[in-house]
Parts: C-alpha cells; sequence; structure tokens
C-alpha cells in the first residue's frame, strides 16, 4: 500500500468519501487551521438559521406551550438519538442535560451508594491518575463525602489504562471503576469491552466517560454491557459552548440508583408540584432542573451529519487523519516525540506531540491562525475532527508546527 505521505495531501482529500461534509461548517472555507475541534467543534452552517427559526417560531411563537410541545420531551427524545447514532444504546437510557461535570456527580453518588447499600464492604473508587481533572477532582469530593477511599492507577500520560492494571486495582472492596475512553491527553482507547468485564468479574460498577469519543469513535454502550456513562456534547458532536452532557444509565440499573439531586423534573408527576419526592421511572429519574434546549438545537444538527456519514466511515476517516499527521510528524519533526499510541487501533481522534517547547509554539501557532491546543507537559495537541477537517489543512498546519519549532 502506498504510504500516506506518498500520496500526498491534494490526493487524500480527492480519495476521501467525506470530503464534502467539510463546506457544511461555519469558517471552513478560510485559510485558518483548526486542530481543536476535540476541545469544540466547529458551528454546522445551518446551526445559524435553525437557531433563529428557533427564536422565532419555537420559543417567541409558541412561548411557555413550547415546553408541553416539545421541549419536555427533548432530554430523552435526544438522549435516544444519540444512543442510536453514537453510543451504541437502545431507547430509554440516555438523556441529555446539565454540564457532564455533574453528570458524573450524580452517576458516581448514585453508583457507590447503590453498591454500600449491597455489599458495605465495597467502599473504594478505582481511577487513574491521568483521568480528567473534573472526574478525578469530582471523586475525590465524593469519597471524602461518602467516607470513602480512592484506589488510583498510575498511568503513563503517553498511554492509558491497560487491562493489567485495573485487574490489579480491582478488588472485593471496589465499588465503581472511573475511566476515560479515550484519554484527553494522549488519545488512548481504552479496550472498553475488556475493562468492563474485569471490573463486573470484580463485582463492580463501572463508568465510561465517553467525552473524547462520543461522535469520532464507535461506542458500543449496550454490547459491552457498560453500566453508567457520561459525555460532552461541545467536542465531537458540535453543541457549542456549554452544549448540554448526556447521561447514560443502563435500563437493568435504573430501578435501583438513587441519584442525590432530586430536582423537580426527575420528578414521576413535575407539574402536580405536589410535597415529597417520588422519581420517574426510567432514565428520566436522572434529569434534575430545567434543561437547556438552545444547545440542544444545536447539537441535533450536528447528529444528523454523523448519521449521514456513519459513525464507521468517520472513525476510518480519524484513523487515516491522525496517521497521516504521525507521518508527517515522523517525517519532518525529528526533534519531537510522540506522546500518543503509534497503534491506531488504540488511538482516539487527536494526537499529542511532546516537545519541551510546545507551550511557546502553541502561542505562535495561534496568532498564525493554526490553532491546536497545549497540555502538560510540553504536548501539543492536535484534534482532528473527522468531518470537518481535510488532509490539505493537516498539512499545512504541520507545517506551520515545523516553522514554529525551528
Ligand atoms: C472535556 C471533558 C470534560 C468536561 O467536563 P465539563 O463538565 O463539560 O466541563 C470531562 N471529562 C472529559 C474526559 C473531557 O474530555
Amino acid at each position: 500500500m502506498t504510504s500516506l505521505l506518498q500520496r500526498g495531501a491534494a490526493e487524500l482529500d480527492a480519495a476521501d468519501p467525506l470530503a464534502g461534509f467539510r463546506e457544511r461548517f461555519v469558517g471552513a472555507a478560510s485559510d485558518l487551521v483548526y486542530f481543536d475541534g476535540n476541545s469544540l467543534g466547529r458551528p454546522v452552517a445551518t446551526t445559524a438559521d435553525r437557531l433563529t427559526a428557533f427564536v422565532q417560531q419555537d420559543w417567541g411563537g409558541r412561548l411557555i406551550r413550547g415546553w408541553d410541545e416539545q421541549w419536555m420531551d427533548l432530554p430523552t427524545a435526544l438522549g435516544d438519538d444519540l444512543g442510536r447514532v453514537v453510543l451504541g444504546a437502545t431507547a430509554g437510557q440516555t438523556a441529555v442535560g446539565d454540564s457532564t461535570t455533574v453528570w458524573l456527580y450524580k452517576l458516581m453518588r448514585a453508583a457507590v451508594d447503590h453498591a454500600s447499600r449491597t455489599d458495605p464492604a465495597r467502599t473504594e473508587i478505582v481511577i487513574d491518575t491521568d483521568n480528567f481533572p473534573t472526574d478525578r477532582y469530582v471523586a475525590e469530593g465524593i469519597a471524602a463525602e461518602r467516607g470513602l477511599s480512592l484506589r488510583w492507577i498510575e498511568v503513563d500520560t503517553s498511554a492509558g489504562v491497560t487491562a493489567d492494571q485495573l485487574r490489579e486495582a480491582v478488588t472485593e472492596r471496589t465499588a465503581l471503576v472511573v475511566l476515560n475512553h479515550v484519554s484527553y491527553r494522549s488519545a488512548w482507547l481504552a479496550d472498553a469491552p475488556e475493562l468492563t468485564r474485569i471490573a463486573h468479574d470484580a463485582g463492580a460498577l463501572v463508568l465510561w466517560d465517553l467525552c473524547h469519543s462520543a461522535g469520532v469513535v464507535p461506542v458500543a454502550l449496550d454490547a459491552w454491557d457498560v453500566d453508567l456513562a457520561v459525555g460532552c456534547t461541545y467536542k465531537y458532536l458540535n453543541g457549542g459552548p456549554g452544549s448540554p452532557a448526556f447521561g447514560y444509565v443502563n435500563t437493568r440499573l435504573q430501578g435501583e440508583l438513587t441519584q442525590p439531586i432530586q430536582g423537580w423534573m426527575g420528578h414521576a408527576d413535575p407539574f402536580r408540584m405536589g410535597p415529597g419526592y417520588t422519581p420517574a421511572a426510567g432514565i428520566r429519574r436522572f434529569i434534575s432542573g430545567t434543561p437547556p434546549i438552545l444547545g440542544m438545537v444545536a447539537m441535533q444538527q450536528m447528529l444528523e451529519l454523523v448519521e449521514e456519514a456513519g459513525i464507521e466511515a468517520i472513525r476510518a476517516k480519524s484513523v487515516a487523519l491522525t496517521s497521516y499527521a504521525v507521518d508527517l510528524a515522523d517525517a519532518t519533526l525529528p526533534e519531537v516525540t510522540l506522546a500518543s499510541p503509534r497503534d491506531a487501533q488504540r488511538r482516539g481522534g487527536h494526537v499529542t506531540l511532546h516537545h519541551d517547547r510546545m507551550r511557546e509554539v502553541t502561542a505562535r501557532l495561534w496568532e498564525r491562525d493554526v490553532i491546536p491546543d497545549y497540555r502538560d507537559p510540553g504536548g501539543l495537541r492536535i484534534g482532528l475532527s473527522p468531518l470537518s477537517t481535510s488532509y490539505d489543512e493537516v498539512e499545512r498546519g504541520m507545517a506551520a508546527v515545523a516553522e514554529a519549532l525551528r
């Protein structure tokens, strides 16, 4: 097979079956190189019109009637769509609302309380040292609040949690395992079905954070028998800054878990406004308060594109884009080391390159409209959102990195 480098960006773009999607994003026609779609996806071009129509007709025209007509059911309707298109989850297990951080709190608390009710000896949360900061902080807070302890898996920051490491960490004391499907730093793609099995074999529940995989790496929550999952929608799902997150609770657990923020929107009969909290049936009980609708409307535009392209085709392009970036780094940046898995099967949608000067390199690149981001220690993070990124953009961006380094 001819290497990606030999073929070159022009040929790769010409042969890319998803190339036509790029022009369906705002700003894609400019020369700016966007390497941060994994932090904030570009807006889909139809989003502006859709939001205008929403303000004029849905909000402006229907006013408060909009809640009864559409919005009350949107968190679970959109959750079902996410389940079908990107999560491998059948209907009734996913809801949208809150931030990922709040979902983490609600679902971790629900899980550890359930574990201690069924087996008081389960007093540990297993989590890794390179898990996303908010996941670690929430776990610390819950441990303090509930008198639990944290068992840390020490991971290589260029990789992530392996099956052997998890096998060593889980015991009959484990209540919950909290893992990132794709590491925000290294892009390590965890073997979710295998790690889920290992947690279950030890009698523990598992919560997957899908922020860096939802919309770019195929996920099969039902097939993997996952207990709980959360993820955000402003990264590869392009819902815009602060668009609401999603939470997944496997059907078999919904009746057994009690979430701690018992608000009126999760009540069995919210408009009765009666005394005392009775949780709704199903996934609705995990909703707390009035959900943000505008971000959901924007996200729907992207979800339609993802469904049209197909998640498998998106993953295939993602693997090719990150492989192309790695090949360019190998060929043109001898002073840089790869801080992501070399094996594309173990790598998510971004690539991290290490060099001591990457912080200042990133600042210089931003001045030139080349937008990656920087993560300590010395990591230049190149996020490649498959539907909005071209091979030409990767080539120009990597040339700018080489220039900025010298
Ligand atoms: C981006 C990200 C978050 C963000 O959480 P917010 O509550 O939206 O700020 C959480 N976890 C992971 C793994 C992330 O990549």
